[in-house]
């Protein structure tokens, strides 16, 4: 075996194993690109090895979609039909593990009208409402990794050839999800560790607020709820079974109190959402409400992100990734969430994870609304962390403790 196969290995076992954790007699639905053909068959060699039951792949092509969206008639975009809903909701139900590997060009879609992407988005989000809220509540294990494509890596790298580019980002891809060490799963066991740490200071001090500033022009007060708590690394399903949800992931996280965000936050990386890039962007918020936004690229697809529902006009998520990271070291922009998600504090628009709150995974929507959680059919990162980032946390007696200052931990 050569070396890069060696490494390809080593890194389809990390995502069976450390990743979705597959157990013996469980299914494995995997969504793949077909570009990533190749290593998708790996994982599913390498599964089935580790006693899966069957593994089933739901491939997809983005230049057929892109196709579709430019020449289909419009009223396909408001049907999902069941029985693709039930392709995943069956295994779902039947407990199976998750796997997506994320790698789309960021600027394919940028021809295509937003607002048929952002009418297919919300038919497949309100279609898959149940399997979608089993993910976010870990109800099955789930994991996202990355590969390269061409259409993703010449984007990243546009300055070389096709295949320099595609080389150079596996490159990066081996070194920041920690393949390139000697034995990954154990790097990824001391990683956890790590971010346990950064959990611990959080929740011991329990904040009542984080009051966010830097020269961008970010000036946000982000009230927690009560019971929040921080969570990152490992998560586990309710038969405890652990997982590791995205790789790679350099975050610890937990949720806004719904009615308790105030001021302006100002984008520092561009967003890919559906095939197209929003850039240079910023928010207000009042009582938790986004009352303005902005954005020098693509103001239409995120006008339309913001007005997916009611909930799209709240935040979800609020994110904690020191400056000082290996994936913000390595200087790329990966036009990825995954990755640039991981190299950079951020936010989330739309639905709260139930993780993020004591008892949390047992409380029933309204329950969850009570205690302060935003719910909406989306939920997605933008990147808000400079090297200047200020956060200062403010806790339940009135107190201050800087959480972040010049943009990494303050502890
Ligand atoms: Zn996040
Ligand atoms: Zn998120």
């Amino acid at each position: 075996m050569n070396k890069k196969d060696e490494m390809l290995k080593k890194y389809a076992r990390l995502a069976v194993k450390t990743g979705v954790n597959i157990q013996k007699g469980q299914y494995l639905v995997i969504m793949s690109p077909i570009e990533c053909a190749p290593f998708t068959r790996m994982i599913s060699e390498i599964a089935y090895d580790e006693g899966a039951k069957d593994v089933i792949i739901h491939w997809n092509d983005e230049i057929s979609t892109k196709i579709k969206f430019l020449k289909a008639p419009e009223e396909i975009f408001e049907v999902m039909p069941q029985w693709q809903v039930d392709s995943y909701l069956y295994y779902a139900r039947e407990g199976a593990a998750f796997l997506s590997i994320a790698a789309s060009n960021p600027e394919l879609m940028k021809d295509v009208n937003p607002a048929r992407i952002s009418k297919s988005q919300k038919t497949r989000q309100l279609a898959l409402k149940e399997f979608n809220q089993r993910l976010m509540t870990n109800k099955n294990a789930w994991s996202i990794v990355s590969i390269p494509t061409v259409g993703w890596s010449t984007k990243v790298f546009p300055e070389v050839s096709e295949s320099e580019a595609v080389e150079k980002l596996w490159d990066s891809i081996f070194n920041i999800v920690r393949v390139d060490k000697e034995d990954p799963v154990k790097a990824w066991d001391e990683h956890k560790n790590n971010l346990k740490k950064s959990m611990e200071f959080l929740n011991s001090n329990n904040l009542k607020a984080l009051h966010y500033k830097n020269s961008i022009g970010t000036d946000l007060t982000i009230e927690l709820p009560e019971n929040h708590l921080w969570v990152g690394g490992a998560e586990y399903t309710a038969e405890g079974v652990e997982f590791i949800a995205n790789m790679p992931t350099e975050e610890v996280f937990s949720m806004p109190k719904k009615t308790g965000v105030n001021g302006t936050v100002v984008s520092s990386k561009p967003l890919n959402y559906g095939g197209n890039l929003i850039d240079n962007f910023s928010f207000t918020f009042k009582q938790g409400r986004i009352v303005d936004f902005k954005a020098e690229k693509g103001l239409d697809t995120l006008k339309h992100l913001v007005e997916t529902d009611e909930g799209s006009h709240y935040l979800g998520e609020v994110a904690l990734v020191p400056y000082d990271s290996p994936i913000s070291n390595s200087g790329i922009i990966f036009f990825n969430t995954l990755y640039d998600e991981n190299a950079s504090c951020h936010l989330a628009i739309g639905k709260a994870y139930s993780s993020c709150i004591k008892n949390g995974e047992n409380m029933s929507e309204e329950e969850l609304e009570e205690a302060g959680a935003n719910n909406s059919l989306a939920h997605v990162d933008f990147m808000i962390g400079t090297p200047d980032l200020e956060i200062t946390g403010i806790k339940q007696d009135g107190s201050k403790v800087p959480v972040f200052k010049n943009g990494n931990w303050a502890y």
